[in-house]
């Protein structure tokens, strides 16, 4: 820390993003990327924009906000486009939250929720998950707090119905829930719908897993207008131009090619189970996943030791120190012909113990 740095960062711990190594060519199974490349239209309008660079993005993101509405069966004013998901959590923490106005989630949940609280001067509480690794609805009913919650939850990929989040978001009227969706198109269904109904729930999507295009940071937030614009006052107060040229057009061109993305969903879903039936029968107990990602620990060894045996290997997953966690792995879903050498290692790895 230089003696410049101000104070009031001096405690805070930043994100760690998963490794994305230089020195070899691994098996990426540990940032939950598609596997598969961006399609046509996206090529070519990354292509065509690129021709424009010398000229600032559309702040408003018109054209990209009225293909989101289309897609999601809302306003153009009820979408916010972001740089990737984490943005636009970014901003309804801190538009929404504060000293009065404080923050609950899961203890084990997606890792930047904290930081975007610590950053703010946001306090917040950690919710433990049950036994099971679930979240119980019950524990955030009439709350009273904001609330932020992954649907599927992340790194468990455990689902939520929609029953429960509505029961949550009806019990909160006066606070502000936030539903974090980076991985509903793995098998769950939206609550952009219950954003009609609610008028204080933010449904945040991504880009990022379903759309190929982690590289674009590309994101977005659904909710009524009046959060939309309250958003907005931070966007417009931080970085107007938060969406470049090349990801606007980008996003754009994904939605136009959604049966595409869909159909490698599809896929994604299909090799998921292949890959939890694999691990479950060499003694895997594998929690159940609507993500494109599976979390698994086996008792004959421990998940560091597995991550670093698979890491030596060529085979890259994440792995969490958070003591209730250690033990498991989180290992995204790639191509049927990655999943397999996965599991062919692990079965060498386990091979006599
Ligand atoms: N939410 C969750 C639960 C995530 O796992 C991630 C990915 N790290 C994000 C949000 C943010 O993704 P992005 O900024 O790429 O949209």
């Amino acid at each position: 820390m230089s003696r410049f740095f101000s104070n009031k960062y001096s405690t805070l711990v930043p994100y760690t993003p998963g490794e994305q190594p230089k020195d070899l060519k691994y098996i990426k199974l540990n940032t939950n990327e598609s596997p598969f490349p961006p399609s046509k239209k996206v090529l070519d309008a990354v292509k065509c924009e690129a021709g424009s660079l010398q000229l600032y993005s559309d702040p408003e993101c018109s054209a990209l906000h009225e293909k989101i509405a289309e897609l999601c069966g809302v306003a153009k004013g009820e979408v916010l486009s972001t740089n990737g998901s984490d943005e636009i959590l970014n901003f309804a923490f801190m538009a929404f939250c504060d000293k009065e106005r404080p923050i609950v989630f899961p203890d084990i949940t997606y890792g930047f929720y904290p930081v975007f609280a610590e950053i703010n001067g946001i306090p917040y509480e950690k919710i433990p998950l049950k036994d099971d690794f679930s979240i119980d609805a019950n524990d955030y009913i009439g709350i009273n707090k904001n609330i932020v919650i992954a649907n599927p939850n992340a790194p468990t990929g455990m689902y939520m119905g929609l029953d429960d989040i509505e029961r949550i978001v009806k019990s909160n009227p006066n606070n502000v829930v936030i539903i974090d969706e980076a991985y509903i198109d793995f098998g769950g269904e939206s609550a952009i719908p219950l954003t009609k109904k609610y008028d204080n729930l933010i449904v945040t999507r991504t880009f990022s897993k379903s759309y190929s295009m982690a590289g674009a940071r590309l994101g977005f937030g659904v909710a009524n207008e009046s959060l939309i614009r309250d958003m907005n006052t931070i966007k417009y107060s931080t970085n107007p131009y938060n969406v470049n040229r090349m990801s606007q057009g980008a996003g754009i061109g994904a939605i136009i090619d959604n049966v595409y993305y869909m159909n490698n969903c599809a896929t994604i879903i299909k090799n998921r189970q292949y890959t939890v039936d694999a691990l479950t029968s060499l003694g895997f107990e594998v929690l159940p996943s609507k993500a494109n990602f599976v979390f698994a620990r086996c008792h004959k060894i421990g998940g560091e030791e597995l991550y670093l045996e698979l890491k030596s290997r060529g085979i890259l997953v994440r792995h969490f120190t958070q003591e209730r966690i250690k033990n498991f792995n989180r290992i995204t879903i790639g191509t049927m012909e990655q999943m397999e050498a996965l599991i062919k290692e692990i079965e060498n790895i386990l091979e006599g113990r």
